[in-house]
């Protein structure tokens, strides 16, 4: 049977220990959900938040995302002469909204999968 890679997973939002389920409720593209996640995985039966609060560490990774934004956002103006404090406050602001669903999953997707201490298994596939 075929198995997904570990990034394939990431990159889908899929459940760390059988890269199969997906962690979150409701497709990106229902924007107003973006946040609802399942609380066990529908393939193997984890619990995404494999100990209470986990995924407040996740908030460290948005926070990195949106500094770096900041920082990109800087260079590149500054390297188009665009000296205006507004501009720059307005573009940062749209960027990390319109970022926001994103960033929310994928630091949550990428958290789970690198600090969860979740190991792939597919004996669920085999029906172990
Ligand atoms: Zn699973």
């Amino acid at each position: 049977m075929y198995q997904k890679k570990a990034y394939q997973a990431i990159l889908e939002s899929k459940c760390p220990k059988c890269r199969e389920g997906s962690m979150f409720v409701f497709p990106l593209s229902k924007i107003n959900k973006f946040t609802q996640m399942h609380e066990i995985c529908e393939t193997c039966g984890l619990r995404f938040e494999v100990e209470p609060g986990f995924f407040f560490g996740a908030m460290y990774f948005s926070y990195a995302v949106n500094v770096a934004v900041l920082i990109i956002t800087g260079v590149i103006m500054w390297l188009f002469n665009i000296r205006d404090l507004v501009i720059f406050i307005v573009t940062v602001l749209s960027i990390v909204i319109l970022l926001l669903p994103l960033i929310f999953r994928y630091s949550r997707v990428l958290f789970l999968h690198l600090f969860g201490g979740v190991k792939y298994d597919d004996s669920w596939s085999r029906g172990e």
